[in-house]
């Protein structure tokens, strides 16, 4: 192995990245796409100093900003100019006329993305540096955070490329990510994201890049910030970023204009695709399509004269709010909700919106009794967007947050690093506590049917059920007890609670509500743990072990299984009969790998890593990472890297794949 070999491969992943992501014609399966990056990481262990930070290795750095970096953008990014109205379009598009003399003048309509702005540079082909917009002439470097995304690329393909290149585009959040990602967190009891515009953005000033790689950000190129030979209008920007490996608009995605009618006539074809969209967009930016005219035609001291953003108007209806309610959520969080006089809104009767919280309510004015503005946010719930001043009704008072529970009364206190408020009297205060019941009985964790919301709230005022365990000790005679309660609907609700009592251990997890852990964090402990006994004394390390597992969510683990309540709360559920069962993982006994330790290395044919490493576990065996003097047997596939030299060393018993298969 050569360093030329070495680059050779390196140029080659660059490549079939480009295929995989920008083309989307994979030249090799995925599984030869990794074999390959694995080859790479093992000769880059062998030759640290080989490795370039643009090596397709690199994408993810290991250690987290401390604050990001300023830097000046060598061009300021200006913003765009932008109107919901045909008519300004009509004058811009007769201002360009007539300050280039000419009529025939060709515009490029395209996209406007709903992301968050940046700039990246590259030198040579190479990927140097990314900045966010900012304030227009100086932003946050995001270089190690944009890297952690796959479709970007570190090395650009074919010939052409200026020396320098400066490249416009947006980070944005694609809808399946941003609604996987807000359910987890709505199942974590966390703070959900506003709408994708926010949780990108958001992303990106992660300090930790491994943190960034997950939010399963996407991105798009459309604009060069200088001169480039062979690019002469901004359809041959789209053209060229395309070809030399970014990701750009599509061809539907961007057409050229010769007149108002035409970039209307694209506007509204657009429009009726909007919804369909795997991202968000809010209209479509006009551009003059020749860049010789944008030099001529300048800039304001604003934003450029060659463009503009014609954008599409969200539906808004306007209601009154009656009155500002204030509901308290399962982790204690306090919410302050509109309860307004109801109003038809894009097909739906609206009677409530969330206000968010305090500070929310402050910018905007938001006063009881006032006329307001609402609008269908990114992710269903409507928000009031603006107040209308000019409607507000005499004696109105700026509105505060109680200091109180409303549900227990017992003061409030805000978190540090929150906005939001909390009433700190988790175990005892009603609200939280239906909450909790109503979470633990959901469809995502104890799946208990015909227990909804209303069901929940008599069994807690009536003091039925105080704990989850106590939903299991519920007879027919308590059932009686509450409104339209008859003999079926008493039958239906004991047989799924009592059906509930065999669920799966993550599904128990999950319904503990145990801060930051959601569904994947649930599975993942379940499969640590085995059963409910080995999980109540978990410890930090344990957790930590358990990839995907940090700090932070450790942390609320520990403190969760440690706290009296919970163990109290455990013990009562184990008491009520309640069996969640293990994580299928079948025990072989007896095997010769019982006891025994190993290390695997290369790719195997039949096998993945992790499953070669669950046939092992699952026999008996452990698998550990690095080859040391208590390894049994080293597992080598094609293309060991310098395990095998490492084993062979320490006369570690080396096994192929077909001997591994046949032991097993
Ligand atoms: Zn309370």
């Amino acid at each position: 192995m050569t360093h030329q070999d070495y680059l050779r491969l390196v140029e080659e992943i660059h490549t079939h990245n480009y295929h995989y992501y920008i083309a989307c014609k994979p030249k090799i399966s995925d599984r030869e796409f990794d074999r390959l990056l694995k080859r790479l990481e093992e000769i880059e262990k062998e030759h640290p100093e080989w490795i370039t930070p643009n090596s397709p290795t690199q994408r993810v750095g290991e250690i987290p900003h401390k604050e990001f970096s300023q830097a000046t953008h060598s061009i300021p990014m200006l913003s765009i100019a932008n109107t919901y109205s045909k008519t300004e379009i009509e004058e811009f598009v007769a201002r360009i006329h007539k300050l280039l003399e000419r009529k025939d003048v060709a515009f490029c309509a395209e996209l406007k993305m709903d992301g968050t702005a940046i700039s990246v540079r590259y030198e040579k082909g190479e990927y140097k540096r990314a900045l966010t917009r900012g304030d227009g002439r100086k932003g946050d470097d995001i270089t190690l955070n944009l890297k952690t995304i796959p479709s970007l690329p570190l090395r650009l393909q074919g010939k052409n490329i200026p020396d320098l290149l400066e490249v416009r585009g947006e980070v944005y959040m694609p809808h399946a990510t941003f609604h996987q990602l807000n359910q987890e967190k709505r199942l974590a009891g966390e703070e959900l994201w506003a709408n994708p515009r926010n949780a990108a953005a958001g992303s990106l000033k992660l300090l930790d890049p491994r943190e960034v790689a997950k939010r399963g950000l996407s991105l798009v190129f459309y604009g060069i910030a200088a001169d480039t030979p062979h690019v002469q209008t901004q359809h041959d920007v789209h053209d060229f970023l395309g070809h030399v490996g970014f990701p750009s608009f599509q061809k539907g995605h961007r057409a050229i204009c010769r007149s108002v009618e035409e970039i209307m006539a694209f506007a509204e074809k657009i429009q009726l695709q909007r919804a369909k969209l795997p991202f968000d967009i809010d209209g479509i930016v006009v551009k003059v399509d020749e860049l010789r005219f944008h030099d001529i035609l300048g800039a304001t001291n604003k934003s450029p004269r060659w463009l503009i953003a014609y954008k599409y108007a969200a539906e808004q209806a306007l209601t009154q709010i009656k009155d500002i309610s204030v509901q308290v959520g399962r982790t204690g969080v306090l919410t302050p909700v509109a309860e307004l006089e109801p109003v038809l809104l894009a097909g739906s009767t609206i009677a409530r919106a969330t206000l968010h919280n305090q500070e929310e309510i402050e910018k905007k004015d938001i006063r009881i009794g006032d006329y307001v503005f609402i609008e269908k946010g990114g992710d269903v719930i409507p928000k009031v967007v603006a107040v209308d001043i000019s409607q507000r009704p005499a004696k109105t008072h700026p509105w505060k947050m109680p200091k109180k529970c409303p549900s227990c009364g017992s003061p409030v206190v805000s978190c540090e690093g929150e906005v939001a408020v909390r009433c700190k009297n988790s175990w005892e205060c009603p609200q939280q506590k239906m909450r909790r019941i109503q979470f633990f009985a959901s469809k995502d964790a104890m799946d208990i049917d015909h227990l909804g919301e209303k069901i929940v709230e008599q069994l807690v005022v009536k003091g039925f059920v105080n704990g989850y365990a106590d939903l299991y000790k519920l007879t027919a005679e308590d059932l009686a007890q509450l409104e339209g309660f008859k003999e079926k609907s008493i039958y239906k609700l004991l047989t799924s609670i009592d059906r509930s009592r065999h669920t799966s251990l993550y599904r128990l997890i999950l319904g503990l509500g145990i801060k930051h852990v959601g569904e994947t964090t649930a599975e993942l402990l379940a499969e640590q743990a085995g059963d409910l006994e080995h999980l109540q004394h978990i410890s930090k390390e344990q957790c930590l072990e358990i990839g995907g597992i940090g700090d932070i969510m450790a942390d609320a683990i520990v403190d969760y299984f440690s706290a009296t309540e919970s163990r109290k709360e455990i013990q009562a559920l184990l008491a009520a009969g309640v069996k969640p069962e293990a994580p299928k993982r079948k025990k072989i006994q007896g095997h010769p790998f019982a006891g025994k330790t190993f290390v695997l290395t290369g790719a195997l044919t039949n096998y993945s890593r992790t499953v070669a490493a669950n046939l092992i576990k699952e026999r008996g065996g452990k698998v550990t990472s690095s080859v040391s003097k208590t390894t049994d047997y080293l597992v080598v596939g094609e293309d060991p890297g310098s395990k095998l030299v490492k084993a062979q060393n320490w006369g570690v018993e080396i096994l192929d794949e077909k001997t591994f298969t046949s032991l097993l």
